[in-house]
């Protein structure tokens, strides 16, 4: 029985692969190579990855738009690789659906973390929309149905915006979710550079639910990027 995950490594620098390639190997994974979008494509399509690790700049085109392609028809879990400290072009490739990003240089725990926590997201995903859509962490209950939010078990009342916040970020549990692709779903298509809006309302959100409100556990910033809400795997 063969039922090793899946990665397809997508990245034009040979020595990079070489070093993914046998971190994702010692863990188990099966890996397969490719040196450019073509490739990559054909590759997804062929070998039906759980996981692809996505180098953002290829030799013959965008890793962005190759993430858009893959969306249309692969759930297969997305971290992009970035050399580049722009924060806009990771906002541009988790907008377009990657899952997650490292920066390069990185290191093998980090990788195979990442890797992990993308492949669970990614099961539990599939497993969780034929369940009821309800999100847990720590004390708290977001049923993403009934629009009820629960600490300890009693009902918190949150504000229609504070909610559409905490929506949004339920509906992405673990993924880094970009500050556009939160201002649009939240307040709209007109609002996506008042990110101090995010800061005001993440605030107000962390004080109702987080036990320590200066120290998120699970409202998490990801500077310069967007916010994360940490759910337990
Ligand atoms: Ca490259």
């Amino acid at each position: 029985m063969d039922d090793k995950p899946v990665a397809l490594l997508v990245e034009d620098e040979a020595q990079i692969r070489r070093f993914v390639r046998a971190a994702l190997e010692d863990e188990g994974w099966q890996v397969f190579e490719a040196g450019d979008c073509r490739q990559g494509l054909m590759a997804a399509g062929t070998r039906q990855p759980d996981l692809v690790v996505l180098d953002l700049g290829l030799p013959d085109g965008d890793g962005v738009a190759f993430i858009a392609d893959l969306r249309e028809w692969s759930r297969a879990a997305v971290i992009v690789l970035s050399a580049r400290t722009l924060e806009s072009e990771k906002v541009r490739a988790l907008d377009a659906g990657a899952d997650d990003y490292l920066t390069k240089p990185f290191g093998t725990a980090e990788l195979l973390a990442r890797a992990r926590s993308a492949l669970r997201r990614q099961r539990q995903g599939q497993a969780r929309e034929q369940q009821s859509a309800v999100v847990r962490f720590g004390q708290v209950a977001v049923d993403l149905q009934a629009h009820a939010v629960t600490k300890d078990g009693r009902g918190v009342r949150l504000a229609p915006t504070e909610y559409r916040l905490l929506a949004a970020l339920a509906k992405h549990a673990g993924r880094v979710v970009s500050n556009p692709q939160l201002l649009r779903e939240v307040w709209g298509q007109h609002s996506i550079d008042n990110a101090h809006y995010l800061r005001i309302y993440m605030g107000h959100l962390r004080r109702k639910l987080e036990d320590d409100p200066a120290q998120p556990q699970y409202l998490i910033t990801e500077t310069g990027v967007g916010y994360r809400l940490a759910v337990p795997l």
